[in-house]
């Protein structure tokens, strides 16, 4: 649950549910309602929002948007049009922890002022990423409760990467399950399978996951392997791998398998390359029902030889 509040404390709301629609307007009425160069916004459904303390004063800012605010501190809160009577927008800074809900892209470039530098994600990703991610190096080590948030966001991000437009809702309703079953309670998931779950670092910023569970007496399945979009290419899945590799030997298993989906044509190239072989494609039944497009998942395996591992996996 997300929760935030005006500058004075005097209004606080809570939101459930997974946010939508995360994004840096550029229009000239949040401009000029807040007095900044634009706004970050993230949208929830209606009846996952409520105000927990306080009444925000209204206004409407054109014939069918009510903004509200504290009529205290002046803090913009919410934006909610007549013709969307089930979403909210919510103001991203007035959050607790801005972090959890960065935006996606940009709304309204069209006024965006000049001076105010492109936040389009790839090039202020690229900016950001440059010297923290080059300059230190990547420790993969188990997870622990400290890390919850930043896992979930990776995972999020992630998932709505992969989302094709048209399958949005279907792709959120899945994130929201895997949230509740798997991603928010994680020790309880991966205890319960007998399995574990490590994320990769850099300093203090989790850039990769992975898990494995007992899938068999003789096999661990991979799942969760996901790398931040800004440190990709930079060989982090791979270490990951090798990593899991490690596990399953130390464990005395001796197939690791994994699935992924068509659209993860990277992830495929570097299972591939790395000496894994497909074994069966499948319709996974966990997304059959809403995600037709996506079904035919590829199961791929890789059998592990204690003496000559690259040798007798290469197939
Ligand atoms: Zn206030
Ligand atoms: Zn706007």
């Amino acid at each position: 649950m997300l929760t935030g509040g005006c500058f004075c404390n005097a209004i606080r709301y809570e939101a459930r549910g997974t946010p939508f629609h995360e994004t840096n307007c550029h229009c000239s009425i949040c401009r000029r309602t807040t007095g900044a160069p634009f706004v970050t916004w993230f949208s929830v459904r209606s009846s996952d929002f409520r105000i927990t303390k306080g009444e925000p004063t209204l206004f409407n800012s054109t014939e069918k948007g009510v903004r509200s605010f504290c009529a205290r501190c002046g803090t913009q809160l919410i934006f909610q049009h007549a013709d969307f009577p089930d979403e909210i927008d919510v103001t991203t800074g007035s959050l607790d922890n801005p972090e959890l809900v960065p935006p996606r892209d940009n709304t309204r470039t069209s006024t965006r002022l000049r001076w105010v530098a492109s936040t389009d994600s790839r090039n202020t990703r690229k900016l950001v990423s440059k010297d923290k991610i080059v300059s230190e190096e990547v420790t993969i080590r188990p997870f622990t409760e400290r890390d919850a948030a930043q896992v979930r966001q990776l995972f999020i991000t992630v998932n709505r990467l992969l989302s094709p437009p048209d399958l949005r809702d279907a792709f959120e309703a899945y994130i929201e399950r895997a949230l509740t079953e798997e991603i928010d309670r994680i020790p309880a998931y991966y205890g319960e399978r007998n399995g574990g779950f490590w994320v990769a670092v850099k300093g203090d910023e989790v850039v990769g996951t992975f898990g494995l569970e007992r899938a068999s007496d003789d096999a661990m399945e991979l799942r969760r392997m996901y790398v931040d979009p800004l440190a990709r290419r930079r060989g982090i899945a791979r270490q990951m791998l090798r990593l899991a590799e490690d596990e399953c030997r130390r464990r005395n298993v001796s197939w690791l398998e994994l699935s992924t989906a068509e659209i993860q044509q990277e992830a495929l190239a570097l299972y591939k390359n790395a000496g894994y072989r497909l074994v069966r494609e499948k319709t996974s039944r966990r997304l059959a029902t809403r995600l037709s497009v996506l079904v035919s998942v590829d199961i791929i395996s890789k059998r592990f030889c204690d003496k000559w591992v690259s040798r007798c996996c290469s197939w």
